[in-house]
């Protein structure tokens, strides 16, 4: 958590008490939480602390390019405090993102990539996790 303390602060983000509580509740963070699960995790120790908080610490932290976030869940915003790019695979009955780091060999057309500057890009592969297809013994051959 000194790490992380050390890595904001480095960075000129003034840490109030209340954004500290949600970066460590982010750090290593690998649930992919909504903002809603977010508020309600870290309000558990701060009674005062307010939606909006959590919601624009959120906005802050992805306009500075600490966090990331997903569209790959329909119902609701996620976020993902890991910056290495990665991919996501998302169950379509519980909504639990499990993150894929493989490089896929990807190709844009060539016009494309000469008319436009690609940063990078974003793989969804949508499935059942093994606890939802019932298929949680076919991981331990
Ligand atoms: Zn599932
Ligand atoms: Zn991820």
């Amino acid at each position: 958590m000194n790490r992380v303390i050390e890595k904001y602060r480095a960075s000129g983000l003034k840490l109030t008490p209340q954004r500290l509580a949600i970066l460590k509740h982010l750090e290593g963070n690998k649930d992919h939480p909504s903002a809603e699960e977010i508020f309600r995790s870290v309000q558990k120790q701060f009674r005062t602390m307010s939606f909006a908080t959590v919601y624009n610490t959120l906005e802050l932290l992805v306009s500075r390019g600490d966090l990331a976030e997903l569209s790959i869940d329909a119902a609701k915003k996620r976020f993902d405090p890991d910056s290495r790019p990665h991919h996501h695979l998302i169950c379509k009955r519980c909504s639990s993102i499990v993150d894929i780091f493989q490089d896929f060999d990807i190709e844009l057309p060539k016009t494309l990539k000469s008319e436009f500057r690609v940063f990078g890009h974003h793989i969804e592969f949508y499935g059942l996790c093994p606890r939802c297809s019932g298929n949680q013994q076919a991981g331990n051959h």
